[in-house]
């Protein structure tokens, strides 16, 4: 079965593969197109682009950016960016440098609790990417502070637990005009975690989105329910966007690359939709 995935991550942030040991992985698992889609970075893109020509998949170089905006904050793609163009790159360095410098501050916080993990392994955890979270979980759980990473989430590095550092963020114009220059596609990831209180308000904010130049949809992620995934594909069409789909993969959680529930397919005319899209951009 032919399969697709739009929303993945590898060590340039903190996914455990390496560019092409995803794409390795994508094409064992029949893959015919991945975009790569690291936070606040786009340092995986030169080695996923060139391995992937080789290995006859579909890349779509992205970027997963955090975003601080009125309301709050939530997650956006760029999908299909040319990770060459210059202010795309100096904002990516910025945050980089930004990210280096919580993880120290994380590192501290902990310590103040008792926490002692060394700042050097974690540097080495995220092999010189974007520093996030999950490294210094990955860290923690190695000096036996939890067994999994799942557990550090629940007790650490949240809001109000130890370790919690609040990340600095791109802006959402900033974002949206980033993505825009650089010729890729502004997409909502993950709809669900903005968190509305009903569909009503997420609409509301939809509106809002797309005349800030949002669009598209991620309808299919891997942390939506399949009424969701409807849901959010029918407001997709509604206001005409882009609907997308990935796992989020990283490799170290319960994720099934091309799979947007752990059994789902992120269905394949996704692809061919967003090929005809780029055509006609
Ligand atoms: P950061 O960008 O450094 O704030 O880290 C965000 C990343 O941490 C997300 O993309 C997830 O990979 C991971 N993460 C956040 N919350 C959790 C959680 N509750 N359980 C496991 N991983 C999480
Ligand atoms: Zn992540
Ligand atoms: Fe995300
Ligand atoms: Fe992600």
């Amino acid at each position: 079965m032919k399969k697709i995935d739009l929303h993945t991550h590898t060590r340039a942030s903190d996914g455990i593969y390496s560019p092409h040991e995803l794409i390795d992985l994508a094409k064992d698992n029949g893959l015919i197109a991945l975009a790569v889609t690291d936070h606040d970075t786009v340092d995986g893109l030169p080695e996923a682009v060139g391995y992937a020509a080789g290995a006859g998949i579909r890349l779509y170089p992205g970027v997963e950016f955090s975003i601080d905006y009125d309301a709050g904050s939530f997650h956006l793609l760029g999908l299909n960016i040319d990770y060459t163009h210059a202010g795309l790159r100096n904002e990516v360095k910025r945050l980089a440098d930004f990210r280096e410098e919580r993880a120290y501050k994380m590192v501290e916080d902990l310590k103040k609790h008792d926490i002692d993990i060394p700042i050097e392994e974690v540097l080495i955890m995220s092999a010189e990417g974007a520093i996030g979270r999950p490294h210094i979980a990955r860290v923690m759980v190695n000096h036996g502070y939890a067994s999994s990473v799942r557990d550090i989430f629940q007790n650490f590095l949240v809001k109000g637990k130890p370790g919690y550092v609040k990340k600095e963020r791109i802006g959402f114009d900033t974002a949206i005009a980033l993505i825009g220059e650089s010729g890729g596609i502004p997409v909502i990831a993950h709809p669900v975690s903005l968190g509305c209180s009903d569909y009503v308000e997420f609409e509301g904010l939809l509106r809002q989105f797309i005349n800030s130049g949002v669009m598209g949809i991620e309808a299919y992620a891997a942390m939506h329910t399949a009424e969701q995934a409807a849901h959010y594909r029918m407001l997709a069409e509604k206001y005409g966007l882009v609907v997308t789909g990935g796992s989020d993969f990283h490799g170290d959680k319960d994720e099934v690359i091309g799979n947007f529930m752990k059994e789902s397919p992120i269905p394949i005319e996704i692809y061919y939709k967003l090929e005809d899209f780029i055509t006609r951009q």
